[in-house]
């Protein structure tokens, strides 16, 4: 069996989560495994070895889970990218529209600059929104952008739209 096919299995769906008419994808039982876990992570990283990372841009929350272990297979610096308020020191602040509303990413300014080469981690793509914004930060402060890994994406959102001409890599579509 594909590794799209064993998180297909391991991922389950969770009816009116947050929000009653959303089905939430709860990767939850991929960390319960400690071998698939670390075949997620392993693939992961495959595609950017050998490309120069320096670092990784993990999102908060989940993103942290995945992003740890892809920092340490790609020898790169692992950089949180946290929902506002979090970061102690001087940062900067990226917003997204949500659907109702907005939310915002943030880094330490001190975190990446023009010599980085950087990858975005996170669970699930979306919109695009917040991988979208992740790299809007990465931007800001110089660093060139390899592309953005993920776990699973949700094909019927529209987050090839907002990520037009960025290299995505992801382990299985829904
Ligand atoms: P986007 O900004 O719309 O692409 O949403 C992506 C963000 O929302 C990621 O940080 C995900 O962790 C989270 N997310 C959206 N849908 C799901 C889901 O079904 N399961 C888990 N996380 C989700």
């Amino acid at each position: 069996t594909t590794l799209s096919d064993r998180l297909k299995t391991a991922i389950r769906d969770v009816p009116d989560f947050p929000k009653p008419g959303i089905v939430f994808k709860d990767i939850t039982p991929v960390l319960h495994d400690p071998v698939l876990f670390a075949d997620v992570t392993a693939a992961l990283a495959a595609p950017w070895k050998g490309k120069g990372i320096t670092h990784v841009l993990a999102i908060e929350s989940r993103g942290f889970l995945f992003g740890a272990p892809v920092a340490q297979h790609l020898g790169a610096s692992l950089v949180p990218v946290r929902k506002p308020g979090k970061l102690p020191s001087a940062h900067l602040t990226e917003h997204y529209a949500l659907e109702y509303g907005e939310d915002a990413v943030e880094v330490h300014t001190d975190a990446i600059d023009a010599r980085s080469l950087v990858l975005i981690v996170d669970d699930v793509l979306a919109t695009g929104g917040t991988a979208a914004a992740t790299r809007r930060l990465a931007h800001r402060l110089g660093a060139g952008v390899a592309g953005i890994g993920v776990v699973m994406d949700l094909s019927f959102l529209p987050w090839r739209k907002a990520l037009a001409g960025v290299h995505v890599e992801t382990l299985v579509s829904f």
